[in-house]
């Protein structure tokens, strides 16, 4: 025996379109919550209160048909939606055609409800009232129309139409509005019996609406727990109905109840606990029967019937067979008559009368029939509904990646950062060490040179720097003939004052000779150490004379100075060579030679004493 629980959660489902308050008529609130912190009875007894007190105010009545279209009351708002004044304010434009075609589509008559709610959406687009509560009311209308659409078997419209207004809501930030789409997404998979879609759209829904939106979030509860019990564990299923009907009950919800307790009813038949299920199926049945909803009763008596013939109640079980078969004729509702006349027929069979059993099969056969040819674009509308989850699933996998990208640059671009900041110290400290080591070189160089031109001892010209500037004396004397002279000068028994006063007294007297040299000089003049106590100048620019003036000068001079010192030696002589360039010396070293002879000749005449190179003349000292 086969029972398909199909349509119920839909139809149970509906929103606070707009709450005209008393005070404040123009604030009409889309989605107020505040019929859903408060049992039916009291809001309904409070209005109803109101009503009778200001019965010429129209949004009295209108306030009542909202919380009976928010509580599915058809039966309460069917008469009411008759009477109700055609709305003028343009916040609520088309009210009362949208609840008449609510009526419609509650009562399974989708085809009279499509141009109903087709109505309504064209008196509320006329007022084109520009405000986000008038953009929010056109939106409610487009998802009932959608879903009037599937259960007319266009799922493809339905889910085209009911995504497109997702998306609207989701961007404007309307989590109501959202969660409602998703919730009629759920129903439309759910009918397509793509149940793990249904039960992603119906877990968003419960998820996107807010605490305030009590009733409509245990809705989504329900909803959630009906596919968990085909998908997913049984347990699960049975503590979350327990979870929305603690809050119907508490609300006074009698139709979400109804269901719910229908779903009970399932859960136990499919736990295995037939005595369960049948205590259930009755207070389901008990409940819609005063509600009077016609599809509503037929749905309960269906899966009671199929209930009861399981069980062996096969008399009660014909009744209510029977009930259902005739409450779904005139309804547009396809699976509600091939589920009552199947079940009927099969009940039929039980019972051995095989004719009726036959004729209700046939009928049943022709519903399905007419259902598939409306079906045939079913499949192809939950193929694009698992595409467009997918499509969905790839967006956000590509917004993570994108995400991640995004993080890796902005880490390579910090480790860059680093990178550079590192590099520009490690070029500062090169720079650094590159102009220390530029700095020390160039002292050493320096240095070096000034060791490669200098004396170490005396600080004067040494030797090879002495004989560089003498020659290119020179040879600038030679090239332009102009007078050049040198002078050699050798301390006096230099040995004996070492051998006397130590070596050390010898070295300062060879600086206190360098400095007597230096200061005696003129600037064109230039003097170095050539040996060990020996001097040589090179004086351009002078004559023989004139030289001879000088080395005697300096001669006297050094005797004299000598004296006054505070060395330990009290007098220092010094004797001289003087020789003059003459044009047949081919270099400079011949001159030099000269000098020395006349140095020697000094020497030889008694020291103390200057000697003229080639001028046999005597310069007493
Ligand atoms: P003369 O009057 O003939 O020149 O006799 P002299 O002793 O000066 O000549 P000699 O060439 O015999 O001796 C030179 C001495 O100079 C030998 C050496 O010990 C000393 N001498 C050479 N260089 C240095 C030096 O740098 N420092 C010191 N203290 N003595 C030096
Ligand atoms: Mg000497
Ligand atoms: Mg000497």
């Amino acid at each position: 025996m086969i029972a398909v629980l199909r349509k119920l959660s839909l139809i149970s489902i509906a929103v606070s379109v707009s709450i005209f308050t008393p005070w404040v008529y123009a604030q009409l609130e889309l989605f107020s919550t505040a019929y859903q912190s408060q049992p039916f009875t009291a809001t309904q007894q409070a209005l109803l209160k109101e009503h009778n007190e200001q019965p010429e105010i129209s949004h009295n009545q209108q306030q009542l048909a909202i919380l009976y279209f928010l509580f599915n009351r058809t039966d309460l708002l069917q008469p009411l939606a008759q009477t109700l004044p055609a709305e003028t304010d343009p916040q609520g434009a088309g009210l009362k055609t949208f609840l008449q075609g609510f009526v419609q589509f509650d009562n399974g008559h989708y085809a009279k409800a499509d141009p109903l709610f087709e109505s309504a959406l064209s008196q509320a687009s006329q007022h084109a009232a520009n405000t986000e509560q008038h953009d929010k009311w056109l939106a409610i209308i487009k998802m009932y129309r959608a879903i009037n659409h599937a259960y007319q078997q266009h799922y493809t419209q339905a889910i085209d139409q009911l995504g497109k207004i997702r998306v609207e809501a989701e961007r404007k930030s309307w989590p109501t509005i959202t969660a409602l789409a998703d919730f009629l997404l759920g129903d439309v998979n759910y009918q397509l019996q793509d149940y793990e879609a249904a039960l992603t759209h119906y877990q968003r829904a419960e998820a996107g609406y807010s605490d305030a939106n009590r009733l409509l979030k245990a809705h989504a509860t329900m909803a959630r727990s009906q596919m968990i019990n085909i998908v997913g564990e049984r347990p699960q299923a049975f503590a979350l109905l327990e979870q929305a009907i603690t809050v119907f009950q508490h609300l006074e919800d009698t139709s979400a109840l109804a269901y719910a307790y229908l779903l009970m009813s399932y859960y136990f038949d499919k736990d295995g606990s037939p005595e369960e299920a049948l205590e259930w199926i009755a207070k389901s049945v008990t409940l819609r029967e005063q509600l009077g909803n016609v599809p509503d009763i037929a749905n309960a008596y269906v899966h009671y019937a199929s209930l009861l013939n399981d069980n062996g109640y096969n008399q009660k079980a014909l009744i209510y067979g029977k009930n259902s078969v005739d409450l779904v004729q005139g309804t547009d509702d396809l699976a509600g008559l091939w589920d009552a006349h199947v079940i009927y027929a099969n009940i039929l069979y039980d019972a051995r009368q095989y004719k009726a059993a036959f004729e209700n099969m046939r009928k049943g056969e022709r519903a399905l029939l007419k259902k598939a040819r409306l079906d045939m674009t079913s499949e192809a509308a939950r193929l694009n509904s698992e595409f467009s989850l997918e499509i969905e699933q790839l967006r956000n996998q590509q917004l993570d990646h994108a995400n991640e990208v995004l993080g890796a640059k902005l880490a390579l671009n910090e480790q860059k950062q680093r990178f550079q900041t590192w590099l520009m110290a490690g070029l500062v400290t090169l720079v650094l060490v590159f102009a220390v080591t530029v700095i020390v070189i160039y002292r050493l160089y320096k240095k070096n040179r000034q060791l490669a031109n200098h004396d170490v001892l005396t600080g004067i010209n040494n030797r090879r720097k002495i004989m560089e500037i003498g020659e290119q004396s020179f040879s600038v004397s030679k090239r332009y003939n102009q007078p050049l002279s040198v002078l050699m000068l050798d301390i006096d028994n230099f040995k004996s004052i070492n051998d006397k006063f130590g070596h050390n007294e010898g070295d300062n007297v060879l600086l206190f000779i360098a400095n007597q040299c230096s200061s005696s000089l003129r600037s064109s003049d230039c003097v170095g150490r050539i040996g060990g106590e020996e001097f040589l100048f090179v004086l351009p620019n002078t004559t023989a004379d004139e030289a001879a003036i000088l080395a005697n000068r300096l001669c006297n001079a050094i005797k004299t100075t000598s004296e006054v010192t505070d060395m330990s030696i009290d007098l220092v002589t010094v004797s001289i060579g003087v020789a003059e360039f003459k044009e047949s010396y081919s270099d400079f070293i011949e001159l030099v030679n000269q000098a020395d002879m006349a140095l020697y000749d000094a020497k030889n005449k008694g020291r103390d004493q200057v000697g003229i190179a080639s001028l046999p003349q005597f310069s007493g000292a």
